[in-house]
């Protein structure tokens, strides 16, 4: 009989095939008498694993930085370091000392700080994963463990866990493996960042049903609809089956010839590749906060201008949209010591971090992007800067001025640069009430529904229980969305969107009627949505969008968009 179990989609791609379990090798029986325990032998044994491991990791992170580029790989680096921890380290040799043998004794001093990092909101709790990762390593290696190959798994196989760590998912073969299915993890943990970056259909935090599925049984895995179907029917079949849409490399344009912009949303340089193969039109979001994240101290100037060169080399005549950080709220970082607050995403996120605690970072980070956006000039593909989470004209005079000054700074060192163009994010309501004023300053605004939604609505992106709030189909969404691209057009500013709701093909209709120049996506998106464009006619579209934006209610926004789809 199929059984339908839902849990996180992180790509929207639907697989099939047999289920391989992922099972540990590090299951322990209980500690035998101390007494018969030798502690040299015990620590001797603990330090040649630590060893073997810092050879294992160091190998992992070469073959990662190939396959998947050096951001992707520095999580190795965050590894060796928790290798070397001395909270840990010393509570392995105190354990052993008072005479466990060393896998007992590694097992018990990873048990608090894995528990701290699980206390903690938001991706910080991920880092738990890395802490498991690592204390399962050490395991495998002192008890001579074998550890599956993840790399060679059967064609077709279905991978099922209980999670996945960083380094499971980065071993992968992304051509031979039909999905992965988790019964704990995230949108934002690092296997399903890694999952869409090599576009392997998953879905994480299915929960613990998951486990009953033996063997050898049949599962779709549907990333779409975070849906694992067990013993699939016909119907789940037929989604796997599907063909994908074709990829369209050119530009396209409306049927009454006016040219959309299909980009991509980017967070590391490993997804340039897939943008570029899925014929993204250049990068309309790139997230630089990634380049930030899972380190020890932040990317010094040099390496951010050679991330932000690869970005506009793998796109030599397209635009490159880079957003300036946009740390806090959900994407903490350890060594910024983003402060613990009570309702973080309406705390120092974004541009208020830039603009105050971050400033030093901020400079760096556009010294960096003025140097880069020199070297482009001569092609025919540029750069484009963006500030995120501005509420206020202040705050974008503010980053402006932050701009001019960085740029004198660096005309008086003789440093070759450009100003680049630039642009604002338009997330908050006050932003949109403001967009006016704000687009006489830039060349451009970009939508982010993913938070202008979270706080047009006052519901939160992450918490589950009020998900159906967070839904940017609302009239009130729509209509600040409308609002923000007249501002934007009458102070001669282009407007795009770079939130999730750009890639969601069933509303390339009411978004190109609603004017909107340019949409920016997950990679993966990009055909269905360049597929839409060509079959639509603008003056129709807006029409059909004006009926949509004179709903009252979501409900009715959804029955007019069925029907105008099937006209
Ligand atoms: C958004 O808020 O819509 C957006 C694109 O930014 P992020 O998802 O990175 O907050
Ligand atoms: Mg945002």
């Amino acid at each position: 009989m199929t059984t339908e179990l839902s849990g996180t989609g992180v790509t929207p791609r639907a697989g099939i095939g047999r289920v391989v379990w992922y099972r540990g090798t590090t299951d322990l029986e209980d500690p035998p008498d101390p007494a018969t325990v030798d502690p040299d032998e015990e620590l001797a044994a603990f330090e040649s694993a630590q060893e073997a491991a810092h050879e294992e990791l160091e190998r992992e992170r070469e073959r990662t930085s190939e396959r998947l580029g050096e951001d992707e790989a520095e999580i190795f680096d965050a590894h060796r370091a928790f290798l070397d921890d001395p909270e840990i380290v010393g509570g392995i040799e105190t354990a052993i000392e008072n005479g466990l043998p060393a896998p007992h004794a590694i097992r018990r001093a990873f048990t608090d700080p894995i528990a701290r990092f699980e206390n903690l909101d938001g991706p910080m709790a991920e880092r738990a994963d890395d802490l498991r990762d690592v204390r399962d390593r050490l395991l495998r290696l002192v008890t001579d463990g074998d550890r599956m190959d993840l790399g060679d798994l059967p064609d077709g196989s279905v991978l099922v866990a209980e999670r996945l760590t960083p380094s499971d998912t980065a071993q992968l073969d992304a051509d031979a493996i039909a999905g992965f299915a988790t019964i704990f993890g995230g949108r934002t943990s690092h296997a399903a960042i890694f999952a869409r970056s090599l576009a392997i259909p998953a879905v994480v935090g299915v929960g613990e049903e998951l486990a009953q599925v033996g063997d050898g049984r049949e599962l779709v895995v549907d990333g779409e609809r975070g849906t694992v179907v067990i013993d699939p029917d016909d119907e789940a079949r037929n989604r796997v089956s599907v063909a994908e849409t074709p990829i369209v490399a050119d530009h396209v344009s409306t049927a009454d010839g006016d040219e959309i912009e299909v980009a991509a949303n980017v967070g590391t340089l490993a997804e340039l590749d897939v943008a570029a193969e899925q014929g993204a039109d250049g990068i309309g979001l790139f997230r630089t906060e990634f380049l930030f994240l899972d380190r020890e101290a932040p990317p010094d100037e040099e390496e951010q201008y050679e991330a932000y060169t690869a970005a506009l080399s793998a796109f030599p005549d397209e635009r490159v949209v880079v957003r300036t950080l946009d740390i806090g709220g959900d994407k903490p970082i350890a060594y910024l010591d983003t402060p613990d607050e009570a309702n973080p995403f309406l705390g120092e996120r974004g541009i208020r971090r830039s603009l105050g605690p971050d400033s030093d970072l901020f400079e760096t980070q556009l010294r960096a992007l003025l140097r880069a956006a020199a070297d482009h000039e001569d092609s025919d593909g540029s750069l484009a800067v963006m500030f995120p989470l501005v509420a206020s004209v202040e705050e974008l005079d503010a980053a402006l001025s932050r701009v001019e000054s960085v740029a004198e700074e660096l005309a008086e060192e003789g440093t070759t640069h450009a100003v680049p163009e630039l642009g604002v994010m338009i997330e908050t309501p006050g932003s949109v009430f403001m967009a006016e004023a704000l687009a006489e300053r830039v060349s451009f605004l970009s939508i982010g529904t993913n938070d202008l939604t979270q706080y047009v609505m006052a519901a939160s992106r992450e918490n589950e229980r009020i998900s159906d709030l967070h839904d940017p189909r609302y009239p009130a969404v729509l209509r600040a969305i409308r609002r923000t691209v007249r501002a934007g057009h009458d102070g001669d500013a282009w407007v795009g969107m770079c939130g999730e709701m750009a890639g969601d093909p069933d509303l390339t209709d009411l978004l190109v009627g609603l004017g909107l120049d340019e949409l920016s996506m997950s990679a993966i998106t990009v055909p269905d949505v360049k597929a839409n464009v060509p079959e639509i006619d603008t003056d129709d579209a807006a029409e059909r969008s004006d009926r949509i934006l004179a709903a009252e209610t979501r409900e009715e926004v959804v029955r007019l968009l069925s029907v105008e789809d099937a006209e």
